[in-house]
């Protein structure tokens, strides 16, 4: 059977306490989520019925600073998986240095049945919800699955008129006009592109000739698909929840895009060149660099054989399960982990926040400068642990991530 989002997750916080020798006392503590809300959110509906949706908003740790973390909505939602995701934003932040912890969360609703108005609505009710454990020094929503600007810009307007002034700072990744910051959007992909570049430097290879696979078209997966498509790599393949399209000569990742932009699936784009494919068939498509950039455990013990790539880049969180891990360790593929490779869109939530608290905006330039030597100083650290102690990238970069976490606990000692 395979393991629930959470249950990876504490499996993971074994693995890497095995390897650092930490207190059984921390082991325990780092297992546990510090609250954990969950609402319900009725919807009048536009057709005048009522809809009931339930939803989640989950602090893993705030011992380095308040929580950070995204807000997605998906009819597979559920508090398992928001507790995994909150706990890898503890880590994440972390690694990063990010004066931050964990949180995140999650409406179950499936977005594509409900118009703007209601989803309006349920955003305004939800945000009405938990607005007892979110705000600028407390915890900081995000983008996350499903969510984007404009859901961020509903969340700051229903937190602003219930404490009857404007409080940009209760969220990043909002419109730019309403305090949001430049190069956002296309931070997580930027950061992708980023550590790739580095990991290819460390493995001597040339990455404008690489070939790629990806799974996702979201704004992760879209944005590190035009970044490599304009460097000159064949994207052969690419995914949504529709399906996907594979060509061994190379995507038109533009056109693709202008596709998707518009609303449409995938699977509807025709070019009798391209090859219709499932999420699972691309999964082992021989290629460089493979990139999953959508969901949660994806790549598990029952696939992990079928993979053929040199580089895996988790542009999702969790899309490797520990049993797959190991796998493709003993394969010899270089799996850059979640925490590090997707780390580019927290980095620049937090330059929002810190935008935000002073009123103070940045340009694209020095936005884009100050992530890459955070998350380059990142890469370095994990990297060169992965090689003193002979372990994976993932066990080094929690290796540093947790250190830093126990250090805090140590500090702050537990209450009372
Ligand atoms: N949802 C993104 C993540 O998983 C961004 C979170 C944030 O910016 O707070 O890293």
């Amino acid at each position: 059977m395979e393991l629930s989002a959470f249950e990876v997750v504490k499996k993971q916080i074994d693995v890497v306490s095995e390897e650092m020798g930490l207190d059984p006392n921390l082991t325990k503590y780092l297992k546990r989520v510090e609250r954990a809300l969950i609402v319900t959110i009725p919807i009048k509906m536009d057709d005048g019925s009522l809809e009931i949706f339930e939803g989640y908003r989950v602090h893993h740790s705030t011992v380095r600073g308040p929580g950070k973390g995204g807000i997605r909505y998906s009819p597979e939602v559920n508090l398992d998986e928001v507790k995994a995701l909150a706990t890898w934003m503890t880590w994440k932040c972390s690694l990063l240095n990010l004066p931050l912890g964990g949180a995140k969360g999650g409406v179950c609703v499936d977005p594509r049945k409900l118009n703007k108005n209601e989803l309006e609505r349920l955003t305004r009710r939800y945000t009405s919800e938990i607005i007892n454990i979110i705000g600028p020094d407390i915890d900081i929503p995000a983008p996350d699955v499903n969510t984007n600007a404009q859901v961020m810009a509903w969340i700051m307007d229903t937190y602003s008129m219930n404490k009857g002034r404007s409080v940009p700072g209760v969220v990043t990744g909002k419109p730019i006009e309403i305090g949001g910051s430049v190069g956002r959007e296309p931070a997580t992909g930027m950061g992708l592109y980023f550590v790739l570049e580095a990991m290819c430097e460390k493995l001597n290879l040339e990455m404008n000739s690489h070939t790629i696979v990806i799974q996702g078209f979201g704004n992760v997966g879209g944005t590190i698909a035009d970044l490599l498509y304009k460097e000159g790599c064949k994207v052969m393949a690419v995914s949504d929840i529709s399906g996907g399209l594979y060509y061994f000569e190379g995507l038109e990742i533009d056109k693709l895009l202008e596709w998707t932009k518009e609303g449409n699936d995938l699977k509807d784009y025709k070019d009798e060149r391209y090859e219709l494919i499932t999420n699972d068939e691309l999964l082992s498509i021989e290629c460089n660099v493979l990139i999953p950039a959508a969901l949660e455990n994806q790549i598990t013990r029952k696939n992990a054989n079928s993979i053929k790539c040199e580089i895996i880049l988790e542009g999702a969180n969790g899309p490797v399960t520990p049993e797959a891990d190991k796998i493709l360790f003993d394969k010899g593929i270089h799996v850059v982990p979640d925490i590090l490779a997707n780390g580019g869109g927290v980095c620049v939530s937090y330059f929002e926040y810190v935008q935000d608290i002073r009123a103070y905006f940045w340009e694209l330039d020095r936005i884009n400068k100050e992530l890459k030597k955070i998350i380059l100083s990142a890469f370095e650290e994990v990297y060169k642990v992965s090689r003193e102690r002979n372990i994976s990238l993932r066990t080094a970069a929690y290796i540093i991530a947790v250190s830093r976490i126990a250090k805090a606990i140590e500090w702050r000692g537990i209450f009372p």
